[in-house]
């Protein structure tokens, strides 16, 4: 029998679990494996609850290549999905290539020491993941993930060229707690407080964090018009280098002027650095005592109301001729109903949805391909019918109207 390894037991990892456990068919036997073996089993009782599947657990330090593969030759899955934390990433690949087991993740590498996300670890992976027959799929989660497969969606079905593309995150779910980062926060804040960058004609350019902000009318009354800032987001690195003909490509995100007040408070007074600092004979690293203080995303799920609503909104060259259109492809989550399904609010929904959806191609034969790829680089059709099967229905409307600066 078919056997996967999920990785990871936080937020997303419940949602993977569920959703994998929703398709058993194609996932085989499931198994849950995290550095704290209580929390695989309290997602495993919800599992078999929901669904009626078993989950096996067992505890990983996800860091230790050798205990991984040791796991991996005990349980033999055909494939890992590292819903762990970035950190994990290139351990995880190692430990795969060691054990011929292939590999999908949702967030690209970041040392834990320095505040710098780029692919440029995992893609050095390339040749040997091709030269050992097995696939690894980076960065299957929403955004990064799913917004790579609409821009190669738009790619194959409406344009021959991509001009610009401006992918836009907006969560207008509330939670009604004074401050809380949606997914873990340490990686929430990390990726918040670093400068804004995007990549225009050829180059990056460089913001400070969060300075160009723009009011965005988003096409959904419960969403309304919302303030989105320009931030720099990992799967711009990868889209920049694969969409021929690309001019420019910038991402948004919404954040409400109390989050941005509380950021810049916990800023201004040193909460978000990653420098550790001597406090009573203890080394503390402040973003990580930070996360102590801080209500657990996995806690907001039955408390946050409301919908998520990320697109991309893209122009190009109309296939087969010189007209140029724009078109914005998007998806809306609704907080609730996800948290009814699976126990999550929509932030942890909409990024593990994806990552099951991906591992789904993989195993169905359609995304199989030796080597190391990025969501746009394999085809976006059997992702995009699987997005409107599993949770996550897109729609497509006239991008025309929508004015950016
Ligand atoms: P959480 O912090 O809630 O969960 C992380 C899990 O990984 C925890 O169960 C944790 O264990 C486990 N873990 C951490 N270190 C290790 C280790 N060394 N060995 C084994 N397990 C470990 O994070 P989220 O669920 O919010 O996020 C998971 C991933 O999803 C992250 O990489 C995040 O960047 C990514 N993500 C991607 C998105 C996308 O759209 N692409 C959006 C949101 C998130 P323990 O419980 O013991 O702490």
């Amino acid at each position: 029998m078919r056997k996967t390894l999920i990785v990871g037991a936080g937020g997303v990892g419940n949602v993977v679990a569920h959703k994998c456990a929703q398709d058993a068919e194609t996932f085989g036997e499931i198994w849950l494996a995290s550095r704290t073996q209580a929390k695989c089993d309290a997602i495993a009782a919800d599992v078999k609850a929901a669904t009626g599947v078993e989950l096996k657990t067992a505890a990983l330090d996800a860091d230790n290549v050798a205990e991984t593969v040791a796991l991996l030759r005990q349980i033999q899955p055909e494939v890992l999905l590292n819903i762990a934390l970035p950190y994990q990433d290139l351990t995880l690949m190692e430990a795969c290539l060691e054990a011929g087991v292939h590999y999908l993740d949702t967030a690209n590498y970041e040392p834990p020491d320095t505040a710098k996300f780029e692919y440029k670890w995992q893609w050095a992976y390339q040749d040997r993941f091709r030269e050992a027959g097995l696939t690894a799929i980076l960065g299957s989660g929403f955004d990064p993930g799913t917004t790579n497969v609409y821009c190669a969606y738009a790619l194959k079905h409406y344009f021959d060229e991509i001009e610009t593309v401006d992918i836009i995150d907006a969560n207008a779910g509330d939670h009604g707690l004074p401050f809380a980062t949606n997914f873990n926060p340490e990686i929430n804040l990390r990726e918040i407080t670093q400068n804004g960058r995007y990549w225009e004609n050829g180059e990056w350019k460089e913001t400070q964090p969060l300075e160009i902000g723009h009011d965005f009318p988003f096409p959904h009354p419960e969403v309304g018009t919302r303030r989105i800032y320009l931030l720099f987001h990992e799967e711009l690195e990868s889209l920049a280098k694969n969409l021929p003909g690309l001019k420019r490509i910038r991402f948004w995100m919404t954040f409400s002027q109390n989050y941005i007040t509380h950021l810049r408070v916990l800023e201004n007074v040193g909460m978000t650095s990653i420098e550790p600092v001597e406090f009573e004979g203890h080394q503390i690293v402040p973003i990580q005592f930070l996360k102590k203080l801080l209500p657990d995303p996995a806690s907001l799920g039955p408390l946050t109301k409301g919908k998520t609503f990320i697109g991309c909104l893209i122009r190009g060259r109309l296939k087969g001729s010189d007209e140029m259109a724009t078109k914005f492809i998007y998806n809306i989550c609704d907080h609730q109903e996800c948290y009814r399904e699976v126990k999550s609010q929509a932030i942890s929904y909409t990024a593990g949805v994806p990552a099951m959806i991906g591992a789904r191609q993989m195993l169905n034969g359609h995304w199989m391909k030796p080597g190391v790829w990025n969501l746009e680089q394999l085809d976006p059709d059997p992702f995009m019918a699987d997005s409107m099967k599993w949770g996550l229905p897109w729609e497509v409307v006239d991008g025309s109207g929508f004015q950016m600066p």
